[in-house]
């Protein structure tokens, strides 16, 4: 066969910035580097499981240890990684290594234009997100020399050499032996990377769970070796979610969970179990404590590890949760998957979906313990995660039970940033209430003025404050609890206690005008205008004609920038209020009054602010300004 010339290929535009970032910033942790060539290998190495075990061992040297090797060389200033992974041909080299195919280098860049003025950490913390880890090497090396080969027999060995500046070289190489070697030519700066006690603490810190042996070279301490070179494993590749969790001690879980996440918090849960029936497998889950430690992390950027029997199958496997827990991170490892199924295949299997409604009844009854043995902790869970609950709520019908308690609320008898569950709320109904009460709104201080709620407060009823966008589509799915209905308070419809205390008012002329009036002039806006039975402290209020859930709905539309129409509705007024008693009065005597309208166009108008339905509240200050231009020029 003709050996190949070598070839200079130019680097993508994308690569070429991702590594003049790389080689010309200074970050402050720049060790990180080793965690992603250790990462690579392993990752070399499971593809090589399973492809081996799907080629019936039809493969280059089927009998060589699994492993990871690292020697250094101090004079030569030197870092070399070898692995027995799937290795590459000049072709995955040039594919691999020269172009970048997902959309990692183009969010590396604008991840790091935002960032580089801030937080350095973070910076080098997030590169293996990317997609773009490798060319992290160059933050060290002045070259580097990647010589490889692949598992399949007829593929040939090859070279790929770079600094790192503008191109790379390829071409071909005699190397026998199956995977992959990295030889680093360190820069001058950098050159402890090369000893060995180095290694091993960025090791320890950041690839002690790998789960491939990594050996170094290191001169040997015992006596009769003394001053040999001799390969030491220096990680625990312990399967820690394999191990019983009473053995567990609390440090190896958080040093576990910040090197699957590269989160630098500590996570806020830890659920660690194992199921025997009806399918087993092992699982370790975390949550963070915080929402968004993942900066750039992108919409369906989330899954746990699977593995099978300890091979690691797929990375970021979404089928395992469903969406609404994708705060959730973690390993399951199944003993009765098979194992040379495709990547593909697995999700479709039915034994997928057997974990997965495990998981959810696990995380649920943990989620539970929580709120009830550390409120302090299950608060900050609320405030990072409740949103994902309420999107539960809105789409996996077959699961509210499971979450439904762990949802919490302000309500009219909750104080400061203190929340109620609904089976609290249930506790404290009275006697004669049937349903559930919930006001909506933008927030808490809005909503707590809402006029709804005279009527609720003057007869000591507790209603829920809806004020989270989420609470909209949360209502989707959740109409009734513990067999009571939920129902807004603004449903025209709603049956109320101790209807006989309603208050009663005597038929009055200039009201019964008015009531006319008002009508007319908003014409279309209003399904009806009329006298309020319930209202005691505010001048008017808008109710639903239609009953059930439409605001929630049309709020939630209002909300999502929709095409949206304001909803007609039934127009309410407190006939023992003084504005409508003034209005009243003034249509008695000055019936042609050009103010009048405007008057009731406003007082209209503030309901649907108060509401949380105003299409575009700028739109009233004109008519604000004309009302004070009148009330400044008569007084
Ligand atoms: P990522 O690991 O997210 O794919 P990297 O930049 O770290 O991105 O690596 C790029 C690609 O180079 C890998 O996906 C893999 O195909 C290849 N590669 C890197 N290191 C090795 C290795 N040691 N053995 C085999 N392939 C490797
Ligand atoms: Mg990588």
């Amino acid at each position: 066969m003709a050996v190949q010339e070598a070839e200079r290929i130019e680097f993508k535009a994308e690569i070429r910035q991702v590594l003049d970032i790389l080689i010309h910033s200074l970050y402050s942790e720049q060790e990180i580097f080793l965690r992603e060539l250790i990462s690579n290998a392993s990752d070399a190495l499971n593809r090589f499981k399973i492809e081996s075990l799907k080629s019936n061992n039809q493969v280059v040297d089927p009998a060589a240890a699994l492993g990871i090797w690292i020697t250094t060389d101090k004079e030569a200033r030197t870092l070399t990684l070898k692995d027995t992974g799937i290795g590459m041909s000049q072709e995955d080299m040039v594919s691999y290594l020269g172009t970048i195919a997902h959309s990692g280098a183009k969010n590396f860049i604008e991840a790091m234009k935002e960032l580089n003025k801030g937080d350095t950490k973070t910076t080098t913390d997030v590169i293996g997100q990317f997609g773009v880890g490798f060319y992290s090497v160059f933050m060290v090396a002045e070259e580097v020399t990647v010589t490889s080969r692949s598992f399949q027999p007829e593929a040939e060995a090859a070279y790929w050499k770079s600094s790192g500046e503008g191109s790379y070289e390829v071409g071909a190489s005699d190397k026998t032996e199956r995977g992959t070697v990295i030889e680093i030519k360190l820069k001058e700066e950098a050159k402890d990377y090369a000893e060995t006690y180095r290694i091993r603490q960025i090791v320890k810190e950041h690839s002690d769970f790998v789960a491939f042996p990594i050996f170094l070279e290191e001169e040997s301490h015992e006596e009769d070796k003394k001053g040999e070179k001799v390969f030491n494993q220096i990680n625990a590749q312990t399967a820690l979610w394999r191990e019983r969790a009473s053995d567990v001690e609390v440090e190896k879980y958080k040093s576990f969970y910040q090197q699957l996440t590269f989160d630098f918090q500590d996570p806020l849960k830890t659920i660690h179990f194992q199921a025997e029936m009806p399918i087993q497998f092992y699982a370790l889950l975390f949550i963070p404590s915080r929402r968004d430690y993942k900066m750039f992390q992108k919409q369906d950027d989330y899954g746990l590890k699977l593995y099978a029997r300890k091979v690691l199958i797929k990375e970021d496997f979404k089928e395992l949760l469903p969406p609404y827990l994708r705060f959730i991170e973690g390993v399951v490892d199944s003993e009765d998957l098979p194992l040379n199924v495709s990547r593909e295949m697995v999700q479709n299997t039915p034994m997928i979906a057997r974990i997965k409604k495990a998981l959810i009844g696990r995380i649920s009854t943990e989620l539970e313990r929580l709120a009830k043995d550390d409120e302090a902790a299950f608060k900050t869970f609320y405030k990072e995660f409740g949103q994902f609950l309420k999107e539960g709520i809105a789409s996996d019908k077959d699961n509210t039970e499971k979450f439904v308690d762990l949802l919490r609320f302000a309500s009219t008898a909750t104080e400061g940033d203190n929340l109620t569950s609904l089976n609290d709320y249930v506790g404290r109904m009275k006697e004669d209430q049937k349903d559930i009460y919930y006001v909506l709104g933008d927030d808490a201080k809005v909503v707590a003025r809402s006029s709804h709620l005279d009527y609720f407060k003057k007869n000591d009823l507790e209603v829920l404050f809806l004020t989270d966008p989420m609470d909209n589509f949360m209502l989707m799915g959740l109409s009734e609890y513990n067999g009571k209905q939920i129902k807004n308070i603004d449903d025209a419809g709603l049956e109320l206690p101790e209807d006989e205390k309603k208050i009663e008012t005597p038929k009055d002329e200039g009201f019964i005008s008015l009531t006319a009036f008002i009508k007319q002039t908003l014409g279309d806006k209003v399904e009806d205008v009329r006298e309020s039975k319930v209202l005691t402290d505010n001048a008017v209020r808008l109710v639903n004609p239609s009953g059930m859930g439409a605001t929630s709905f049309h709020r939630a539309q209002r909300l999502m920038g929709q095409d949206f129409q304001v909803p007609k509705k039934i127009l309410e007024l407190n006939p023992k209020h003084e504005v409508i008693k003034d209005l009243a009065d003034r249509l008695k005597t000055k019936g042609s009054d050009p103010l009048l309208p405007v008057f009731v166009e406003q007082l209209y108008e503030n309901e649907l602010l108060a509401e949380g339905i105003h299409p575009n509240p700028a739109e009233m200050i004109p008519r604000l300004q004309k009302l004070m231009a009148e009330a400044l020029r008569k007084s």
